[in-house]
Order: C-alpha cells, then structure tokens, then sequence
C-alpha cells in the first residue's frame, strides 16, 4: 500500500474515453496515470468490427484498441492496467483520493471517471458464446450488420421497443420478444411498434437459448412461452437485448447530480457536481453511447481539467480561501453549476 502524490490527473478507465483523455491530458503536460481495471480498450475489446468510426470504414475492435492505447501513451501518460479503483472520495478542496484495490492511494487535484457501464446480460446459455457473432446490445452500433436479416429483439421498455423500430430500417423482419402481456415503454413508442408491419410482437414469452455453431455465427433462438410452457425455436441470425444498462458510478463516494437511470448529470466542461471531478463517455447522462461521443466528451474533460488546474495554481501559496474562490470562479468559468 502506498500515498502517490505524483499526479495531476487521474483518470479511472481505459476505454475510448479514458484513452482519449489520456491523450489530450498527456498532451497539456499534465502528469496523467490511468487506471484500469483490467486490458486497455474498454467495450472494444467485446466488439467484432466498428464501420461507424470515422476515418476508419471498417475496424476490428481490439485493433482499434491498440491504436487508441498507442496514441495515448505517446503523450506521456502512464497507464496502470489491472488495478481496479475501489472509490474516489473528495477529501478537501483540492484533493481527492483514489484507492485500488491493492490499497494504493492516488492523491490528485482532479480526477476524470470515465468507467463506462455494462449493459444487462439475459444470462442464458450461449449469449456470451455469440456475443459479436449475432448478439449485440447496441442497434446503432451493429444494425448495418443485419441488412435483410431476420432478427430478435429482447425487452420491454422504451429501449427494446425504439431500437426495434429503428432495426427494421435495415432487417426484413424483427420478432419483439417481451417476458410480460404489455410492454413497460410508454404508449406513444408503443404506437410505433404496433404500427410497423416488419416487427412481430410475442408476449409472455422469453428467450431461453442462443442457437449456433461453437466458434461460428448464431444461427436460432431457443423461446418458452411462459403461460403454456411450450418451447420452439426462431430462425433468426441476430438477437439484440435491450433489458437495462447500468453505468459504473458505485465507485464514485460523494453525493453527485445523476438522472433518474443514475447517469452522472455534467456541465458543458464535462464537469460534475462535484468541483475537479470530470466524467465522460458511458456514464455520463446523454442522448447517446458511442466511441466517438466518448472520445468528444472525454476530449472536452481533459482539456477543461487543465483550465480548471490552471486557475487552481494561479491561486497556489495563498489562503484555503482564495483556493476555495479559485475552484468556484473556474466551475463557473467552466459553464459550471450555479
Ligand atoms: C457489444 C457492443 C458493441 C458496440 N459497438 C459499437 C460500435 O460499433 N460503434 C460505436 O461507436 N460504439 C459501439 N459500442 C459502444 C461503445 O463501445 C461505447 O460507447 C464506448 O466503449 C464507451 O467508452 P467509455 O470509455 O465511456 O466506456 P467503456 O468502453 O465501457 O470503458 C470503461 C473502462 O473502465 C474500466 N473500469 C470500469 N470500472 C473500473 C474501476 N472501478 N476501476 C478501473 N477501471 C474500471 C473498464 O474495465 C473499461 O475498460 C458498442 C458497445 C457494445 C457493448
């Protein structure tokens, strides 16, 4: 166990916006380390391909990764891979304290979280087997894949029901599976499902097994309906689940702004409610989850950290109050809570 006062930033996360931070951080000259909690790449390292990156028309996941790791640590930043945060907590007006789970702990004026979520898995046999090979947790990301195809969908709320709907641009035909009578979405996303004639509803049925060749594509969807009790199988090559994302905010020990799903609510610098503490990508309250607006958010957190750092050090060797004005006047200046 150790105290390391050695940083300016810390960053909790390698994903694309950990990476991207790391980045821009690393490139203001900040002392920077990364922390992350296992490989470098974050929901890349879980994605087959990506056509939707710009300047890359078709990339492998893990390749993209690597880039990303590559061109990050060319700045300088220090990443320190397998090591999990178990909390960041404020422990005055300039510092916080990020503790691993081996019990070091990072003392730093700013930290930017950037720990993603993780979407709800069914948990049934062969999900996780065809994961990338026809199951898929994100439509606008794998969509594209699915061009004339017969797919599921999984789910019962806004989600499940809006991402059906937009699956049948590219799909001939979506079976909308639902454990329940009604969906839980609301009436007017409800209108749309039962309006479209590629989507075919099947309540009170759920999905019991991801049908395929071990190392191949999936090729059917074992389903019971739960009233009868009878079983049957759906030709279908993809299966989207749409049944919950949770972002990773446990580690966060303070009492910021999120909405009502628990996304942590930011200002336009990428700011908390907690002043120095910056989030982006996943877990940030947003319209939408992509490796691009990661990368955009986590690019408008580094460089607001070193604004933010700046005005701190502009008030260094002075009272606790003149620090205290100086990290409210810039979370002001930041476009920060009032
Ligand atoms: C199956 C799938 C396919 C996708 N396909 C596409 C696509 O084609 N195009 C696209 O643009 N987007 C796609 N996405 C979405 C995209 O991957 C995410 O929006 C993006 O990865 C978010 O980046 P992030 O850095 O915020 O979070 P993440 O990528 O989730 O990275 C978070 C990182 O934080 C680490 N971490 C979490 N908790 C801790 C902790 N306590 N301590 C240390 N480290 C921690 C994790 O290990 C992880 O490495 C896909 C997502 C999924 C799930």
């Amino acid at each position: 166990m150790a105290i390391i006062r050695d940083y300016d930033v810390v960053i909790v996360g390698a994903g694309p916006a950990g990476m991207t931070a790391a980045l821009y951080a690393g490139r203001a000259m900040l002392r920077t380390v990364v922390l992350e909690a296992g490989l470098s790449g974050g929901e890349l390292l879980r994605t087959e391909y990506l056509d939707d990156v710009i300047g890359f028309p078709m990339i492998k996941g893990d390749d993209l990764a690597q880039r990303f790791e590559e061109h990050a640590k060319k700045f300088g930043a220090t990443f320190v891979n397998f090591t999990n945060v178990s909390s960041v907590q404020k422990v005055d007006e300039l510092t916080f304290a990020t503790e691993t789970d081996s019990g070091d702990v990072y003392m730093s004026p700013v930290v930017i979280v950037t720990s993603g979520g993780t979407p709800i898995k069914l948990g049934i046999p062969g999900e996780l087997d065809f994961a990338g090979r026809g199951v898929s947790y994100c439509a606008i990301c794998d969509a594209n894949f699915f061009k004339k195809h017969t797919i599921a969908v999984v789910g019962g709320g806004d989600a499940a029901c809006e991402e059906s709907d937009y699956l049948t641009r590219f799909a001939d035909k979506v079976y909308l599976i639902h454990r329940r009578h009604e969906f839980r979405a609301s009436k007017v996303v409800q209108k749309h499902v039962f309006a479209n004639p590629k989507i075919e509803v099947v309540f009170n049925t759920v999905a019991e097994e991801v049908i395929g060749k071990p190392g191949g594509l999936m090729t059917g969807l074992r389903l019971k309906n739960v009233l009868t009790g009878d079983r049957s199988v759906l030709d279908v090559t993809g299966l989207f689940v749409f049944i919950g994302f949770k972002p990773n905010t446990d580690i966060i020990k303070a009492h910021y702004t999120h909405d009502a799903l628990g996304y942590v609510v930011t200002d336009g610098a990428m700011m908390s409610s907690i002043p120095g503490l910056f989030v982006a990508g996943d877990l940030r309250s947003q319209l939408t989850r992509q490796v691009t607006t990661a990368s955009g958010d986590a690019t408008t957190a580094a460089i607001a950290a070193d604004k933010y750092l700046k005005d701190l050090r502009e008030a260094g060797g002075s009272t606790d109050k003149d620090v205290e004005e100086a990290v409210q006047t810039s979370h002001l200046n930041l476009g920060g809570w009032t």
